[in-house]
């Protein structure tokens, strides 16, 4: 087992992955910024570090700072969390090369899923379901670029290679305007990302997205823990996650499941991840990997009751996997609500004091949050101050608890989005299940033309 490690990340997710750590008896190193001296996990670590101002690129993405505080410390291995370095190769194989475990998969597989084109190409390899593109860089060939979107068929999306964050994307419609939207995803790309590169995609109407999350150990073996629908999305940002995804059956998650399972094992996947797929008409299209942990992985948790993170820190430490296929079996329903730190309505951030916090509880509630009564949400970072998720017996009982629990949660002295999560989980479109990746934004939208009431 691994005897002590750094905790490269801040808010909910660092308290999460000391929590696994301390189960484990593994001890805790935080890093923190400056304006991050008070966060509730940095209080709880063994150890803590302060590795430079407010600024993510002075601190948080600092990557001598981070591997000085390992060393300064004596740690074994850094968990990189979500977002921030977590899928930054470099990161991932100067860590190793300083003598650390990186927790999560060999930088070279971090590489291959952070260009898109190269993962796409290497999951069609391994039998994964890709959407119907291009399945290369586009060229300067304008008449082969006419050619490739009359073989996929309008409307086409013309995507960046190195793009991510829902940016670097264009759909186009109509033949006359291909030629234009490729050069101007060309430009903007190469700005936004320094890579111009972009590749075609069939551009799906109506998908729902859903994923399939797995663990390996790269050592031969791989599992899958079914899926999570996070279709209720605002611009391309997941606001609720669920598990199971309403109307899949059993049959079409074995069979995705393992499509998965395989394709871990053909790259030597190592670690948590997922397959993100856009799902329509009852079919499957893999849209790219995500090769870390996930805000919404606590619904899988619920379904399986396999602990995620205490897997990767297994996993890291060289153990093999323990779980078979067999053993993961989903019971009843989870739902994950992001509380996110800003205007229920205008969705503009909203950092400041936390005067009073009562966190919601009872059966089935989990609340995944760093804050507390005195805390100060820092304006410098994502505005997501902790999830509530709910486990029930079935979807029904779920969303019930879940209303209930949003009833209990007091955040008060800044705004937070639970009127909007209220809203959401007393919609009927939402209570029906299997809405598409636009509902949330298409109720939205009636709602503020309309002043009608979600629900
Ligand atoms: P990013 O890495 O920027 O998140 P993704 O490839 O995961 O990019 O796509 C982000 C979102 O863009 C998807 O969740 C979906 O909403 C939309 N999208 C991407 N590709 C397609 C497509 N082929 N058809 C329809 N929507 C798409």
């Amino acid at each position: 087992m691994l005897d002590k490690v750094v905790i490269a990340n801040r808010g909910e997710i660092a308290l999460r992955i000391l929590r696994a750590c301390h189960a484990l008896g593994i001890k805790t190193v935080a890093v923190h910024s400056t304006v991050d001296r008070n966060l509730k996990h940095v209080a709880m670590a063994d150890e803590s570090v302060c590795i430079g101002p407010p600024p993510s690129a002075q601190s948080y993405l600092d990557i001598p700072a981070i591997i000085a505080a390992a060393e300064v410390t004596d740690a074994q291995a850094i968990h990189p969390g979500y977002g921030f370095l977590s899928e930054n190769a470099d990161f991932a194989e100067r860590v190793e090369k300083s003598g650390f475990i990186f927790i999560g998969p060999k930088a070279d597989t971090i590489r291959l899923m952070g260009d898109k084109v190269e993962a796409i190409k290497a999951m069609k390899a391994a039998g994964v379901p890709c959407v119907p593109g291009s399945g290369g860089p586009l060229g300067e060939d304008a008449a082969e670029n006419l050619r490739i979107a009359r073989e996929i068929g309008y409307p086409v999306i013309i995507k960046a290679a190195g793009g991510g964050g829902g940016r670097g994307m264009r759909v186009v419609r109509t033949e006359g305007h291909l030629h234009s939207a490729i050069t101007t995803t060309q430009s903007e790309a190469k700005a936004a990302f320094g890579n111009a590169m972009v590749y075609m995609e069939k551009f799906l109407e109506n998908p729902r997205h859903v994923e399939i999350q797995v663990l390996a150990d790269g050592q031969g073996n791989a599992i899958h823990l079914g899926e999570r629908d996070c279709s209720m999305q605002r611009r391309h940002q997941k606001v609720v996650e669920e598990s199971p995804a309403p109307g899949l059956t059993a049959e079409q998650r074995a069979e995705i499941g393992k499509v998965c399972v395989e394709a871990c094992l053909r790259i030597g996947y190592r670690g948590a991840g997922t397959f993100e797929f856009l799902y329509e008409d009852g079919r499957f299209y893999f849209i790219e990997m995500n090769t870390r942990i996930q805000v919404e992985h606590p619904v899988t948790e619920l379904v399986t009751g396999i602990d995620l993170v205490r897997e990767q820190l297994l996993i890291a430490a060289g153990n093999k996997l323990s779980i078979k296929q067999s053993d993961v079996v989903l019971r009843g329903h989870a739902i994950e609500c992001r509380i996110n730190a800003e205007d229920p309505d205008s969705f503009m951030p909203c950092p400041g004091l936390i005067k009073h916090f009562h966190a919601a509880g009872g059966p089935g509630v989990r609340v995944d949050s760093h804050i507390y009564e005195g805390y100060r949400v820092p304006a410098n970072y994502d505005s997501m101050i902790g999830k509530l998720i709910v486990h029930g017996a079935d979807r029904a009982q779920a969303i019930a608890r879940m209303r209930v629990a949003l009833s209990e949660m007091v955040v008060d002295g800044i705004k937070t989005n639970i009127p909007l999560q209220q809203r959401i989980m007393a919609d009927v479109g939402f209570q029906q299940g299997g809405m598409n990746i636009h509902y949330l934004e298409k109720r939205l939208k009636e709602q503020k033309e309309r002043g009608i009431d979600l629900g």
